[in-house]
């Protein structure tokens, strides 16, 4: 499966573009998703004691699947092909990796 592949499938589950509010459902989502993410690492560090083989994988696997699928569908809404987003994002990391600057800071280093 390629991202647009994968963005037109997002978009079967995602709600029509103009409903009242979507941009901002679709930014919060992807913030709220985010922090589950982070949730899951909170939870590791405070009842695990940060012991990584028992890091709860699988819990994570699913909270970046929502993610990805909040970054799709907030790609097309802004009429961006998740394809695109990511391999500009690639040669984005290559070019700083051949300057050097892959540390830092400045999102136009
Ligand atoms: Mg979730």
């Amino acid at each position: 499966m390629d991202f647009d592949d994968y963005q037109r499938g997002a978009l079967r589950t995602a709600a029509p573009r103009d409903k009242k509010n979507e941009l901002l459902h679709l930014v919060l989502g992807l913030v709220g998703e985010s922090g589950e993410v982070a949730e899951k690492f909170k939870k590791w560090v405070r009842d695990l004691d940060s012991d990584e083989p028992r890091l709860d994988r699988a819990g994570i696997a699913k909270e970046l699947g929502d993610v990805l699928w909040y970054v799709a569908v907030l790609a097309d809404y802004l009429d961006l092909s998740l394809d695109d987003i990511a391999t500009a994002n690639l040669a984005k990391l290559a070019d700083r990796h051949g300057r050097g600057v892959l540390g830092g800071s400045g999102d136009n280093r």
